[in-house]
């Protein structure tokens, strides 16, 4: 693939990337783990380009793994391979996306066009992210490494999926170091070549700062109204461009399938709603009112048309459907006399960094207590954490916490994680997590 840097070789730079790392990131990668951090690199034997593979060494010169080298991130080398040598070629490419998508072989239906197909490391590919939105493929990178070979990776998928477009999101990280890249080396290495000669000839070669931007296609046309696909017979339409992830959030599909079995006869609210997946599910399993709130007005008026898509199903067509725009925290505790018998509770990531997880923890706890303190006797309250900076036991507790301040008393029913399309290989990966709770 052209992102081994390839075709961007100068005289300079034609030696292979060699890696030496600290023990106990050897002991990490050896174990399985994804990532090596800059801190970690012990010797390099010349500066990284941003996208090139790195070979990784241990400690006996023996190879451990190859990577894809990132010269702006403080995660510098996701692996893509570890244990016996092996050439990235296209052909490794081709297969390693045939076990991406043979893993999803047996988890869909025709009701289902909307799901993961590539879900970063976990699938064997660090920091990208593949959806389908029935005939649309969404391509989202979290590193900038992916942009020298990705326009080969997307003639890849074209020829295994056949999709009718795919469309690029890049995470905002990557929006930022597009902006300035630089070769990178360990503090200590001494590069003979000036910086500014290596990063400028990378550039010129690289070509891809302008082409392959957030919203871009990396095939077919842009499309002209936001694509819709089916989730267990329902229909959604995802915000491809512009929304959120890559414009759905396909990882709650079993807590919303969940839900469906759960609201028959309950008046449900659906706090955090976005585009009203959760309500649909309710509504379409017999709940008496289902009522959308988010702070964001684009996401009301998103579910607002999910509802009208799904007007054939009769049990949607019959539920009143409410759309409140507020803080959800101040919505739930001004209004303390309003009560439900089905509240679902999905907030935002509430710690994007590590330093905000005990905030997050207490919030997580405060959102459980306002949530809790609005059922109705014998009343159910889902909450969820999508903050992989909380894990799910703290997660737990501060929900059973915050549910107890109520003087009520609940009763746990269970606990879910990630969906099969989702997989989360390592710690880091587990953002997921959800509980229900009854009352009574
Ligand atoms: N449950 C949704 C996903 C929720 S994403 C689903 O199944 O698709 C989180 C949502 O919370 C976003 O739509 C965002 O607009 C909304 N949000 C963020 N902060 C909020 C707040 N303080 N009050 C209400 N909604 C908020």
């Amino acid at each position: 693939m052209g992102h081994n840097a390839e075709k961007s070789r100068t005289p300079e730079v034609t030696t292979r990337l060699r890696l030496h790392i600290t023990t106990a990131a050897e002991a990490r990668v050896r174990a399985g783990h994804p990532w090596v951090f800059a801190e970690s690199v012990r010797e390099q034997n010349r500066n990284g380009f941003t996208g090139e593979l790195a070979v990784i060494y241990d400690r006996h010169n023996k190879f451990l793994a190859v990577g894809l080298f990132d010269a702006d991130s403080p995660i510098r080398v996701r692996v893509l391979h570890r244990g016996k040598p092996q050439t990235i070629d296209p052909a490794w490419w081709t297969a390693r996306l045939a076990a991406a998508v043979g893993r999803r072989a047996e988890l869909f239906d025709a009701r289902t066009t909307g799901y993961r197909l590539i879900n970063g490391e976990s699938d064997g590919w660090p920091g990208l992210v593949l959806d389908r939105y029935g005939a649309a493929l969404v391509l989202k990178i979290y590193t900038a490494a992916w942009l020298p070979g990705l326009k080969e990776i997307a003639t890849l998928i074209r020829t295994r999926l056949r999709p009718e477009r795919i469309v690029l999101r890049t995470s905002r990280n990557v929006q930022r170091t597009s902006e300035s890249r630089r070769p990178r080396g360990p503090d200590r290495l001494r590069s003979r070549q000036p910086a500014d000669e290596a990063s400028s000839a990378h550039l010129a070669a690289g070509g891809h700062r302008h082409d392959l931007q957030d919203g871009r296609m990396l095939f077919g046309s842009k499309p002209r109204k936001q694509p819709t696909f089916l989730e267990n017979g329902l229909w959604f339409e995802a915000d491809v461009l512009h929304g959120q992830k890559t414009g759905f959030f396909l990882d709650q599909r079993e807590n919303r399938r969940l839900v469906e079995t759960l609201a028959r006869g309950r008046s449900v609210l659906n706090a955090f709603s976005f585009s009203g997946g959760f309500s649909l599910y309710a509504a379409r399993g017999g709940a008496r009112s289902v009522a959308d709130l988010d702070i964001s007005a684009h996401a009301l008026e998103a579910a607002s048309r999910n509802f009208d898509l799904n007007q054939l199903e009769p049990a949607v067509a019959a539920c009143p459907h409410e759309l409140v725009q507020a803080d959800a925290f101040a919505w739930l505790a001004a209004n303390p006399r309003r009560q439900f018998d089905l509240i679902i509770l999905d907030p935002p990531s509430l710690a994007k960094r590590e330093v905000e997880r005990p905030g997050a923890i207490r919030a997580y706890a405060r959102l459980a207590k306002l949530g809790a303190a609005r059922l109705s006797p014998g009343g159910l309250l889902l909450a969820c954490s999508c903050s992989a900076h909380v894990s799910a036991e703290e997660f737990f507790r501060s929900v059973w916490q915050g549910a107890a301040e109520t003087g009520r008393r609940f009763t746990g029913l269970r606990t879910t994680r990630h969906p099969p399309d989702h997989p989360a290989g390592f710690k880091e990966a587990e953002y997921l997590k959800a509980i229900y709770l009854s009352e009574g």
